[in-house]
């Protein structure tokens, strides 16, 4: 059992950090508390999964934002390592319901069957993406698997959804078989094992986000800036086009300068420029492209993906998860138990809330407080049960799949394409 005064602590470190994401804690497959803990005497905490519904109110969106059409930003972002501006992220998509489109994955199974096959084993139905990539939690994660074709910088932070570790896979082995010799790409952080915040990162918090090495003809390494003269195009464009061809991609963060290399590399070996417009950033004409410049990214590259089985099933399991304490609510239930001379306002005072919002979590109709009794004092933080996630469709190239670097060209000079269809 938890020293009452620690959870206590704990809770209000949720609130004071803002933007946290998970609570996860006890570890999947470690001890599960079934019900809310009861109140203990003095100042002790309990955490309740109170109103799932409730708007979290932990959504700080904090990150710098770059401005999606924004050609004329600053070019900025080499060689600033100290700051990983990763948490970029563009407001959700509102869900509009489509009535043509496939049924979402895990229709076949009730919430019932859901939550039966869960509590017999939590892993059963793969992971679970619960959040948002700044604020967000991974259960039952699978770990980027060793391969011929990349090393990982940091297997301990290799944790992703099934979605994104397959995606990166596909596309790196694309790399390798379209041109003989490429050198292994460095996989750098995805996720910790249970997701949530992973300093110095703002985003990576729900399995979805992952850095990933440039291809450079010189100097390939780890977190070396790419720049005009050593950035191995074709392949690096091969890289990305397969991503965003074949999975799904949310957006890549590239810098600016660096979306301009590959945006004319593109337009050389015969990409079609209408498509480019709309998927870089660079040039301006796309109010929603994929490729957006954020500082610190020309050293790597940031992907962020769907994960539509995984954050679907988060979504169902919601409620399971939250009851079995692998995702805290979104508001937080401390138990105040009141001293002599402790008034409303006190607590209000002491916890940072208003006097109107104890009295609605204790249903009181007066301001009066009983000494020795416990009150619920309402916290934000965790997580709200997320919606639908809607994904777009993917922004296939129109242009075959063969453009893209035909021959090798390790020396990064660009494969002209002969015929145009
Ligand atoms: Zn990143």
């Amino acid at each position: 059992m938890r020293a009452p005064g620690r959870l206590r602590v704990l809770a209000l470190a949720l609130v004071a950090a803002g933007c946290v994401g998970p609570f996860a804690s006890p570890p999947p497959g470690g001890p599960s508390a079934s019900g809310s803990p009861s109140a203990g005497a003095g100042a002790s905490a309990s955490r309740e999964a109170a109103d799932a519904g409730a708007p979290s109110g932990s959504d700080c969106d904090d990150a710098k934002t770059a401005s999606p059409a924004a050609g004329g930003a600053d070019e900025g972002g080499e060689g600033d390592h100290a700051t990983l501006d990763d948490g970029f992220e563009l407001p959700e998509a509102a869900a509009a319901p489509d009535e043509s489109a496939p049924a979402p994955p895990f229709a076949e199974l009730t919430d019932a069957e859901i939550t039966a096959r869960l509590r017999a084993d939590m892993s059963a139905l793969g992971p679970m993406s619960i959040g948002r990539a700044h604020s967000g939690v991974l259960v039952s994660g699978v770990r980027m698997p060793e391969g011929a074709n990349w090393e990982l910088v940091s297997p301990g932070h290799a944790w992703g959804t099934q979605e994104t570790v397959d995606a990166l896979a596909r596309a790196i082995d694309a790399v390798a078989a379209r041109f003989p010799e490429t050198p292994r790409a460095f996989i750098g952080d995805i996720s910790a094992k249970r997701g949530g915040h992973h300093p110095p990162h703002v985003s990576h918090q729900s399995g979805r986000d992952v850095d990933v090495s440039y291809y450079l003809t010189e100097g390939h390494r780890w977190y070396a800036t790419a720049n005009a003269s050593n950035l191995d195009r074709a392949r690096t464009w091969h890289f990305v086009r397969t991503l965003i061809a074949e999975s799904d991609v949310d957006l890549i963060l590239v810098d600016l300068q660096i979306q301009r290399i590959l945006k004319a590399y593109a337009l050389e070996v015969g990409e079609d420029p209408a498509w480019l417009d709309q998927v870089f950033q660079a040039g301006g004409k796309s109010r929603r492209p994929l490729f957006f410049h954020a500082k610190g990214h020309a050293s790597h590259l940031h992907v962020r993906f769907y994960s539509p089985a995984a954050q679907e099933l988060g979504r169902r399991a919601y409620r399971l998860l939250v009851s079995r304490r692998l995702i805290a609510p979104p508001t937080l239930f401390i138990t105040h138990t009141v001293k002599s001379g402790e008034t409303l306002s006190h607590l209000a005072l002491r916890y940072k809330v208003t006097t109107e919002a104890i009295k609605k979590a204790n249903l009181l109709k007066k301001d009066l407080l009983r000494v020795g009794k416990p009150y619920k004092i309402p916290q934000t933080g965790g997580i709200a049960m997320p919606a639908r996630v809607v994904v777009p469709a993917r922004r296939v190239p129109p242009s075959p799949s063969d453009v893209a670097g035909a021959k090798p060209s390790p020396g990064g000079e660009p494969c002209r394409r002969t015929s145009l269809r």
